[in-house]
């Protein structure tokens, strides 16, 4: 499947077929194409063949992407790591992120979000390796940030998100999508209004399935390899 339009196709009835394949609606999962690194033109390809979620990871890049494309039909996932100083913009031109992990953070989101616009829909990204090096919260910590961003008016928590570290065994890989979807399970006790697990990428997706996902964000299988970014013109390194 050699070109954007073929794989946008191939991977919206994918989705549904997993799915099915795991006792799911076929409407259960809703595939976010990842293009970061990849042009606007890429990104239209992909919505021409029926993409309706597209996922950012750097805000500069994606601000640039997102004001080359007005008025796409598409919701826009900031999927990246965030920094403090990025928040404006990114609560001004997204509809949903996905790795909030410090209440500072959302709490400048909450505070940055147009009033025009619907409450940001926003995921906690959870630590599940451990690693320092890692972005997320520990499942610690998990209770009390989510108790916190379910009470900022301009937010909407609708659940969590998570990187595993990458392995190719399927059995391996369900591991710790099983852990998080236990934490979104034991979390909607307090927060019942919680229906979301994004999680899953090009090499994960079946097994993300199998475990509840319900946003899946696929880069490389939809978009091809990813460009370097060095060797895009205008990236700013974030
Ligand atoms: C790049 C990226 C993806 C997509 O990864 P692929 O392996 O290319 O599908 C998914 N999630 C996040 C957070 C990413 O940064």
């Amino acid at each position: 499947m050699d070109s954007i339009a073929l794989r946008t196709r191939f991977l919206l009835a994918e989705t549904a077929r997993l799915a099915a394949a795991h006792g799911r609606a076929a409407d259960a999962v809703t595939l976010i194409g990842v293009s970061k690194t990849h042009p606007a033109g890429s990104i239209l390809e992909a919505v021409d063949a029926g993409l309706r979620h597209v996922g950012e990871s750097y805000v500069q890049e994606a601000l640039d992407k997102i004001a080359s494309l007005p008025g796409l039909p598409v919701v826009w996932h900031f999927v990246g790591r965030l920094q403090a100083n990025k928040t404006a913009a990114v609560a001004a031109n997204f509809d949903w992120v996905h790795a909030v992990d410090r209440l500072r953070i959302a709490e400048r989101l909450n505070g940055q979000r147009p009033a025009g616009k619907a409450p940001l829909q926003c995921c906690i990204e959870v630590n599940l390796s451990g690693e320092q090096s890692k972005g997320g919260v520990s499942p610690e910590e998990l209770p009390a940030l989510a108790s916190a961003m379910a009470a900022l008016p301009r937010l909407q928590l609708r659940g969590l998100m998570a990187l595993p570290a990458p392995t190719e065994d399927p059995a391996l890989q369900r591991e710790p999508f099983a852990r998080l979807r236990g934490l979104l399970e034991s979390l909607r006790g307090e927060h019942p209004q919680l229906d979301t697990l994004s999680m899953g990428m090009s090499g994960d997706m079946d097994a993300a399935i199998a475990e509840g996902a319900t946003l899946v964000r696929i880069g490389t299988a939809l978009f091809g390899p990813r460009v370097p970014r060095q060797a895009l013109p205008g990236s700013e390194h974030e």
